[in-house]
Parts: structure tokens; C-alpha cells; sequence
């Protein structure tokens, strides 16, 4: 073996280099291997920005995991010396009214029996307080202060700075390409520039690419690629908060939603929807003509003012989709000395302060009440996704 430690972590997207970290603050002896650069270009986590929101619908865990994990990134703010997590408040909208036990009502009384603040909107209001949207499409809604978005590539970037500074072993440049055993035992990985990292424990977090170094994961998750648009607004004045604001619209029926105007004077859309099944390295990741298509007809009837855009990026993002839409993070229940932390499914990065402890716990096997829903479990391909915010209908119908 070239090189050995108490934990290899395998990818250093956002669940890998918070794991890292919180091992080696621990006391471990921790190496992180990925492709590199990092953070690494094709990574999910690698972006301009994630959108951090506690509306989940009814599932309070997930909710209560994003209370916490806001508390965290507002630490990491002060502690980067930079604000890269923005609290623009989120506009959740709709175009029916709240009604029964849809997403926009239970994520409302949710947050609301949490003691928290949102503010219900009406179609008047939407238009009065965000004037890019007073198209009379959206009839409902509110407008949650705690919530907003991350630069999400810049965070990676600078929790790598401090994995290295607190001692980790930042192997970028080492692709794993085999899982090494003895027995049902996990030695490590042997990468393709041919290199062996051997460890008492492994943590295979990489992302879309995790199924295909570990393929009996491929029955319950695979990668899909989701589209994202960089629109240059000829008027920026009016995409900046708070007259807009991080959004979701009606994103159960249609999956559209975005952001207000970023640094790099663009307005990002993208569609939390179904997608199709790619490789993660075969695939050009391009976004189609229908992905355009669909684009367009959103922003006509909701964002009429962005039409005119210069479209300036696109890309096909890939997400690590489990058959539920949950995490998977849990000790491998057959092979010792492995565990695995992956199946983001469109919506982990905003929990990227609190992944770290629950992670580590997880691989040491210690108690952590949130650890259960992301649990090694068996599923079948009639499995439904249940991620309340997401669009599980066909592109065409929205
Ligand atoms: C279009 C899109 C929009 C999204 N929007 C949001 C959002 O608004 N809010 C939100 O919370 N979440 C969002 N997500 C989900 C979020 O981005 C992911 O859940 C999260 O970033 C996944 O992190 P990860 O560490 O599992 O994977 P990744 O970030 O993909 O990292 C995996 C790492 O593993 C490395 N790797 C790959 N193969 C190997 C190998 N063989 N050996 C070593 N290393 C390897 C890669 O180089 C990479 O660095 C979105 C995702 C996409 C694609």
C-alpha cells in the first residue's frame, strides 16, 4: 500500500470534505482522494449556488436538519471571513391557492409550529413586493426570511482549505477505481493513476459516481441530469433582493425555481424535476432543446422581465438519485470497513453543515437521531420519490 490511515474518504463534494473534516477534528487520521481540481468542475456540489430552504412539506426532519444546519452556515460565514450562505429569504409560491396537506400548506403550518415567521402572500402582495413576478399567475404563497442560498462551489472550495489545514490528506488528482478486499473485509482503493490508499475505514462519497465504483448500489440509486440556466437581465436593479429573492414556483408542478441576481451579475433558473439517467463520465451533459423549450414558457408566465436575457451558461447537472429521494449514509451492512454517504437527489447541499457530524457518526458507528432515515434499506423499482418540493410529473405536463 502506498499510503494508510484510519479513514479514506473517496470524493471531496460536500458530503465527502464535511466528513473529512469532522473525522479529523475527532482525532483520526484522515486521507481525501478525488480526481481534482477542487473543487472539482463536474462535481454537483461545484456551482454558483445552491438554494438553502427549510420547506420540506410535513417531513419535520428534514426541516429541523435545515433550522440547524442555517445556524451553521452562518458560523461558516464568520469563520471564512466571507459570506458566501445569503439570507435573501425564499418566496415559496403557487398557482392555486394552500389548500389540504399540499406542499405550500404543510411546509407553511410546519414553520409556523415551529415558531418561526413566514409571511403569507397574496397574488396582490407577490406582485407589490416582488415586482418581476406581478403576472397574476401565483395566487398564493409566503415568504420565509430564514432561508436563502449558498455559493455552493466557493464553500467546497474553502472547507478544502481547511481540511488541509487541519491535517487532512488532500489527494487530489487519485481517481478510485477499485474497491480493495480481503474477504467481505474493505482495505481501501487502488485509483487509476495506480496508486493503493489503504484504511482501517473507507467512506465512498462520490457523489453520481458512488453506484459505479460500489454497483450493488445501482438498484437503488442512479445518476440523472437536471438542467440550469445563467441569464444576463438587461435590467439587473430589479433581480436584486429584496425585491427578488431566492424562489420556488409551484415547484410540485412544474419545478421551476431560482435566484436572485448573483456575483457574477447573472440570474440562475433551474428545474427540480424528473431527468434522464446518464453516466457520469460518459455524457456531455448538455442541456436540449426541450430543456429551452420548457424554459422559455416558464419565464413567459412568470418572469416575463428575464425573457430578453442573454442565456450566458447552461449546464446538465447530474444528481446521485435515490429511488426515495432520502440520503444514503450508512455503514455497508456487508463489507467491513466501508461505509458509503451519497444520494444527495437534488437537495443535500443546504445540509452541508450538519453532514459532518451526522456522517461521522454514522462510520463510528455511534447513535444519531437523524441517521435512521438515511439508513442502508431495501427498495424496489416501484419506489416513489418523496422529496415534497420536487416535480415527479412528465416535463411536458407543467
Ligand atoms: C442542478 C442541481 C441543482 C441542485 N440544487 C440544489 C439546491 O438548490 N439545494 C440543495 O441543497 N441541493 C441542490 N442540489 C443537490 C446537491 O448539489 C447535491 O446533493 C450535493 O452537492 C451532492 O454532494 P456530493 O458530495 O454527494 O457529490 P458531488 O458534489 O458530486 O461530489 C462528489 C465528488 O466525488 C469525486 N469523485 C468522483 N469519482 C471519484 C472517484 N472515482 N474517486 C475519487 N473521487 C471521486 C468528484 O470529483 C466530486 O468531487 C442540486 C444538484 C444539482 C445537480
Amino acid at each position: 500500500m502506498n499510503s494508510s490511515s484510519d479513514f479514506l474518504v473517496v470524493g471531496a463534494g460536500i458530503f465527502g470534505v464535511t466528513t473529512a473534516l469532522e473525522l479529523r477534528s475527532r482525532g483520526y487520521e484522515v486521507t481525501m482522494i478525488d480526481p481534482g481540481p477542487l473543487p472539482y468542475p463536474l462535481a454537483a456540489s461545484t456551482d454558483v449556488s445552491k438554494v438553502v430552504r427549510m420547506e420540506y412539506g410535513d417531513d419535520l426532519q428534514y426541516m429541523r436538519m435545515v433550522i440547524r444546519a442555517i445556524e451553521g452556515f452562518h458560523r461558516w460565514n464568520e469563520e471564512f471571513g466571507e459570506n458566501l450562505y445569503h439570507e435573501t429569504g425564499v418566496m415559496v409560491v403557487s398557482k392555486t391557492a394552500m389548500s389540504g396537506d399540499d406542499y405550500l400548506e404543510s411546509s407553511y403550518r410546519a414553520v409556523l409550529e415551529e415558531g418561526l415567521k413566514p409571511e403569507r402572500l397574496s397574488a396582490e402582495e407577490i406582485g407589490r413586493r416582488f415586482p418581476a413576478w406581478d403576472t397574476g399567475r401565483y395566487v398564493d404563497g409566503f415568504y420565509h426570511a430564514r432561508g436563502g442560498y449558498a455559493e455552493s462551489g466557493r464553500v467546497v472550495g474553502k472547507l478544502v482549505e481547511r481540511a488541509e489545514q487541519a491535517g487532512v490528506s488532500v489527494r487530489p488528482g487519485q481517481t478510485a477505481d477499485k474497491v480493495l478486499t480481503d474477504g467481505s473485509r474493505v482495505l481501501g482503493v487502488r485509483t487509476r493513476e495506480g496508486e493503493n490508499f489503504a484504511a482501517d475505514h473507507t467512506v465512498l462519497a462520490a457523489g453520481s459516481w458512488t453506484p459505479w465504483l460500489l454497483p450493488e448500489l445501482q438498484r437503488v440509486m442512479t445518476a440523472t441530469g437536471h438542467p440550469i440556466f445563467h441569464l444576463k437581465p438587461k435590467d439587473p436593479a430589479i433581480f436584486r433582493p429584496p425585491g427578488f429573492v431566492v424562489f420556488l414556483a409551484d415547484t410540485p408542478n412544474t419545478g421551476w425555481y431560482g435566484f436572485p441576481l448573483l456575483r457574477e451579475g447573472i440570474v440562475k433558473v433551474a428545474r427540480h424535476g424528473g431527468g434522464p439517467s446518464l453516466h457520469p463520465e460518459d455524457d456531455e451533459r448538455v442541456v436540449y432543446e426541450e430543456d429551452f423549450a420548457q424554459m422559455q414558457i416558464f419565464l413567459e408566465e412568470s418572469i416575463p422581465s428575464l425573457l430578453d436575457a442573454e442565456v450566458v451558461y447552461t449546464r446538465r447537472c447530474l444528481y446521485n438519485d435515490t429511488l426515495d429521494e432520502h440520503f444514503w449514509i450508512d455503514r455497508h451492512p456487508e463489507r467491513e470497513g466501508l461505509s458509503v454517504a451519497t444520494g444527495g437527489s437534488g437537495h443535500g447541499f443546504k445540509f452541508g453543515p450538519v453532514f459532518g457530524e451526522l456522517i461521522a457518526d454514522t462510520v463510528e458507528g455511534k447513535a444519531n437521531d437523524w441517521a435512521p432515515k438515511f439508513r442502508w434499506r431495501e427498495l424496489d423499482a416501484k419506489t416513489q420519490g418523496v422529496e415534497a418540493s420536487r416535480f415527479h410529473g412528465d416535463a411536458e405536463e407543467a
